[in-house]
């Protein structure tokens, strides 16, 4: 057998990992997994919500696809800064773009920047121990407003209406532990746009919510106005559990979680910072359009989070659907404006098709975009290719190898398990790397490093 065909593959989270996963059943690939990040996973390890644990079992089949000879990780590499499309065509037969959506929707209303006023994707960041992410200091808020009703949305609300002891098996970083068990918001609150038939979130995820302990849901919309036996599956569910939570009296309650439907944010109001949010009471016009009835109401809130979706982020030099907000593409094949296929160009996962669906909807995706990429490389003769580590030491890069990664693992590991807990997020770009490089053993993460 000849020399591998190689592919790289920018963007080592689930997307990209299940994108190696399906070459492998391909024999005669080997395959390098970029991320600009030193550590794998992508949203596995930085957009999971940390108590949902269960899905830990996706992890553990996705390492899986690293301990194959023909699979390598390749950290602190950004597509773009260190290595250019050009460069990367260079070195591979092909390359597949698994870089998500890196960008957050905004609503687009005044005082939507001022202080308090955040994407729920920096709050996800921030308790999920992202080395970029900014703190968040919960100090003195005492209601929240969450914009959306998407899933992203239930897992901020979720993790506000936590209890400390329920947050302290998850892996969070010990500032954001403290920062999240010190908190004394009352009200939270979730803000839809549309009504509770037209809400996204998943009913698990939903049911979930709506049934913690010492929470006491508040539904503001009337839910038998809706007619259930035109809904179809999930929204009926979700319907159904929000029925079954407006009935619910929790007499030890020491938070309301509101459901409010019909609602969409004209203004975040605040003078230095936020101290509340106008909303305009909504409708649907004849053609099903969604319209403002002029009626307005002002929450008092001292945080709000806007979980209303994410986009794709252009990547240098590679074509992009401004409007989309992905890469243009036919079945994972890379197209540019006019529909022209871009050889040996592929994309998977959310900046392939947008923002939607779970981890698991990512393995079909990247199969579809694997099986074009393998029939194209069946017919295309091997490139003459720059070796990958010749391109590395003429670009001085130094990226961090799995083996790396597996340092960074175990001593999240020993960290967590210090204090009983099965692992701790390193959340500094300083420990993180130090113990990449084999600079020493993990030191217990002051406040200062978030
Ligand atoms: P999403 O499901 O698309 O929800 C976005 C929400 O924002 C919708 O309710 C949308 O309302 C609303 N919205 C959009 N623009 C708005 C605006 N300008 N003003 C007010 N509301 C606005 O997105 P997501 O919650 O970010 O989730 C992204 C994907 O990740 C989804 O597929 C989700 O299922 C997945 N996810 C899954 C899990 C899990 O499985 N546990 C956890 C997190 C995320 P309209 O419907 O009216 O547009």
């Amino acid at each position: 057998m000849g020399e591998p065909r190689r592919v790289a593959i920018v963007g080592a989270g689930p997307s990209g990992i299940f994108a190696a996963q399906s070459l492998l059943g391909h024999p005669g690939i080997a395959v390098d997994l970029y991320d600009r990040l030193p550590t794998p996973y992508g949203l596995l390890r930085y957009g999971v919500a940390p108590d949902h644990t269960s899905i830990k079992g996706v992890g553990e089949a996705l390492a899986r696809v690293f301990e194959s000879p023909d699979v390598r990780f390749l950290g602190l590499v950004e597509f773009g800064k260190d290595v250019t499309r050009k460069e990367l065509l260079g070195a591979y037969d092909a390359v597949i773009y698994a870089a998500g959506a890196a960008e957050d929707a905004e609503m687009a209303v005044p005082g939507e920047n001022l202080p308090g006023s955040d994407s729920a994707r920096s709050f996800v960041a921030w308790y999920s121990g992202h080395p970029d992410a900014t703190p968040f200091r919960l100090t003195g808020v005492r209601s929240v407003v969450t914009v959306g009703v998407g899933n992203v949305a239930v897992d901020v609300s979720r993790i506000l209406c936590k209890t400390a002891s329920e947050l302290t098996p998850t892996d969070m970083p010990d500032p954001v532990l403290n920062e999240l068990r010190g908190h004394v918001a009352r009200d939270v609150w979730i803000v839809g746009r549309r009504g509770p038939q037209h809400a996204s979130f998943t009913t698990p995820e939903l049911r979930e919510l709506l049934t913690l302990p010492h929470v006491q849901p508040v539904v503001h919309d009337a839910l038998d106005e809706i007619d259930l036996t035109t809904l179809e599956r999930r929204p009926r569910a979700n319907v159904e559990a929000m029925k079954i939570a407006a009935e619910r009296s929790v007499p030890d309650a020491s938070l309301r979680l509101h459901l409010l439907f019909w609602h969409r944010p004209i203004e975040v109001e605040g003078r230095h910072r936020v101290a509340g949010i106008t909303l305009e009471r909504t409708a649907l016009d004849d053609e099903g359009h969604l319209i403002g009835t002029g009626e307005e109401r002002t929450i008092q809130c001292e945080l709000v989070l806007r979980a209303i979706g994410y986009r794709g982020r252009a990547l240098d030099g590679v074509p992009f659907d401004e409007v989309r907000g992905i890469i243009p593409n036919t079945v994972g094949r890379v197209t540019d404006a006019r529909g022209r296929v871009q050889r040996r160009e592929y994309a998977v996962g959310w900046i392939k098709r947008g923002p939607t669906g779970v981890i698991g909807t990512n393995k079909s995706d990247a199969a579809e975009t694997v099986a074009a990429l393998v029939a194209d490389l069946a017919d295309q003769p091997p490139h003459v290719l720059e070796p990958v580590e010749k391109m590395l030491r003429r670009k001085g890069l130094r990226p961090t190898w799995y083996e790396d990664w597996m340092r960074i693992d175990a001593a999240e590991a020993a960290l967590g398990g210090r204090y009983g807990r099965a692992r701790t997020k390193i959340a500094s770009w300083s420990d993180l790397l130090d113990i990449a490089r084999g600079r020493g053993p993990a030191r217990r993460p002051t406040s200062r490093d978030l």
